[in-house]
């Protein structure tokens, strides 16, 4: 079990502490607006009506202990930095931080802060790559153009062959796996036949992957 803190809790900072919660950690709410905090006081490990922007009082909030901090202040630029740099001024380098736009972006960026969000950027792309690529049920990007995606086959590969569907983009890709129900097939052969419900994991440049998109629908 580890520690979180997330500082700020609006609708990203409320979902971000409350699934650290759902994965069994414990986390410290913080928020300046009692508003904020109320919904939350059952639900996080503790708690805290306290301004960010305070070095002496993120002091006594004794942050140094935690495994992670998420600053979830988006609206207000001002906040967010002054927190960001409270933090590193005490010392903490592992935080997370949402950025509200590129200029945030760019000062977070010159701060040192590596962890740098966007989740309304982010989600937009992701909205728009479900639209573009239905039958990719989740990805990861893994830098440099290449991603690990989870294809959910629904229609037409059913009894087709692994190599059938593969072929178009033969060498680039690398199936992972496939996933019928419980059952999971590692590394599986050319010969292994589809069905409808499979999952098929592969990894690939986007390039090669989009050669597969018109016989994966
Ligand atoms: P979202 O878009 O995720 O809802 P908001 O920027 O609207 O994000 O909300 C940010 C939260 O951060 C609000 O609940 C606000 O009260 C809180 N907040 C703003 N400034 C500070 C601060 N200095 N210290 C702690 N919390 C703050």
């Amino acid at each position: 079990m580890a520690y979180f803190a997330v500082i700020g809790l609006g609708r990203f900072g409320t979902t971000t502490s409350r699934e650290l919660m759902h994965l069994g950690n414990e986390v410290l709410g913080i928020d300046t607006d009692p508003r904020a905090i109320e919904p939350l006081a059952d639900r996080l490990t503790h708690t805290v009506i306290a301004d960010a922007t305070d070095e002496r009082a993120l002091k006594e909030l004794n942050l140094q202990s935690c495994d992670g901090i998420v600053v979830a202040i988006g609206e207000d630029l001002r906040a967010s930095l002054l927190c960001t740099l409270n933090l590193i001024n005490m010392g903490i380098t592992s935080v997370w931080v949402k950025a509200g736009d590129s200029s945030h972006h760019a000062i977070l960026s010159k701060l040192g802060v590596k962890n740098i969000v966007h989740p309304e950027e982010e989600m937009g792309i992701r909205v728009a790559q479900s639209l573009n690529y239905p039958m990719v049920n989740s990805y990861i990007g893994l830098g440099h153009y290449t991603f690990l995606v989870d294809v959910h086959f629904t229609g037409a590969v059913t009894n087709k062959t692994l190599a059938s569907i593969t072929k178009r983009a033969k060498d680039e890709v690398r199936v992972v796996l496939i996933k019928r129900d419980s059952h999971i097939e590692y590394s599986p052969a050319p010969d292994f036949v589809l069905e409808y419900g499979d999952h098929m994991v592969l990894v690939g440049t986007r390039e090669a992957l989009t050669k597969l998109s018109p016989v994966l629908k």
